[in-house]
């Protein structure tokens, strides 16, 4: 079985106006609408995977408002999970996540993955240009490109988007389903509807609608520093922590934690303060804890042992709780295939 999605070759009347409490008025069912322009290699662009990430719709509606009538490049966009938009959700309990169940994905096949086989299909029949995936996060990042397979030509798709690219690997993301096909990245547009990301997302598409090609040379170091995460920081359940160095707490961090995401921590700067000998756990991407490697504590004082970026800090308590309380990046080395 196969879920449901429409078809279309042209904007339906009252796109420019639609929001996402009301996106099923228009779209019922998650949608792929095939538009043509100028040049017959398309771009590929798709929005609302996780429902409550709508700035991809609003970079849709001032992108496509604007070449209306002449489109340089054509675009086929899929717009995701329309169900959970509508509801501000990421996903609906019960629904798959729509961002992880694209070809290559480990999870049981479900009707939405053998939607995501299609869309692929479909898309892979085409000339393609460029995949572009337009999400949101959660607290203060600054906007930056992910992409699943470092080729130089990812590496300027990313580079276009920021100085600062991701590489991550999560199963069965849209990004990783056009390896090999055409390039393809991931955009971090910082928290929804931000004006800032809305725009920085639109003069980056509006740039690959006119470009010729991206080049296949690897990018400088100076034009994109590319990090991975492959570390989770958490906070045990029975370690009490404040955002509040005064604070009775055993785990306690700087007012201004968060604005250290994407700056990098040496081991000689002071990272948290604590009064337990343990207040943190770092695991790596196995689910390892790898916490005596990562980080020491020195009459009080947390340090990490090697220099890393925190990234996706957050000051939730619930988040820390149910999710982590950052992960940390480190320089993106290229890792040799041992054969
Ligand atoms: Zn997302």
């Amino acid at each position: 079985m196969i879920e449901e999605f429409d078809r279309l070759h042209g904007l339906p009347d009252g796109f420019f106006d639609l929001t996402t409490a009301n996106i099923r008025n228009l779209f019922p069912n998650p949608t792929l609408i095939q538009l043509n322009g100028r040049n017959p290699e398309f771009l590929f662009i798709s929005i609302l995977l996780h429902g409550n990430e709508y700035s991809g719709l609003k970079v849709m509606q001032q992108i496509l408002a604007r070449h209306a009538h002449d489109l340089p490049r054509s675009i086929m966009l899929f717009i995701g999970n329309v169900r959970a938009a509508e509801m501000n959700l990421r996903f609906i309990p019960g629904q798959v996540d729509y961002n992880r169940c694209w070809p290559g994905h480990v999870l049981e096949p479900s009707p939405t993955s053998q939607m995501m086989q299609r869309v692929i299909e479909i898309a892979h029949g085409l000339p393609l240009f460029a995949a572009i995936d337009i999400h949101n996060n959660t607290g203060k990042n600054p906007h930056y490109a992910c992409i699943t397979d470092p080729t130089p030509q990812n590496q300027n798709l990313a580079a276009r988007f920021n100085r600062v690219g991701m590489v991550f690997n999560h199963k069965g993301v849209c990004t990783m389903a056009f390896n090999g096909i055409c390039p393809a990245a991931t955009l971090e547009c910082g928290l929804p509807g931000d004006a800032d990301g809305i725009a920085h997302a639109c003069r980056f598409i509006e740039d690959l609608l006119t470009l010729g090609e991206l080049p296949h040379k690897t990018p400088t170091r100076h034009a994109l520093h590319l990090v991975e995460s492959h570390l989770t920081l958490n906070i045990p359940e029975n370690i009490s922590f404040e955002f509040d160095p005064g604070a009775d707490v055993d785990l306690r961090f700087e007012p201004d934690f968060e604005d250290r995401n994407f700056t990098l921590f040496d081991p000689q700067q002071v990272f948290g303060y604590t009064r337990v000998e343990r207040p943190l756990s770092v695991t790596d991407t196995d689910g390892h804890d790898v916490t005596d490697d990562i980080m020491r504590v020195e009459q009080g004082k947390i340090y990490l042992n090697n220099t890393l970026m925190p990234a996706m800090i957050t000051r939730d308590k619930l988040v820390v709780r149910q999710d982590c309380l950052c992960h940390l990046l480190q320089d993106y080395i290229h890792h040799e295939v041992e054969l």
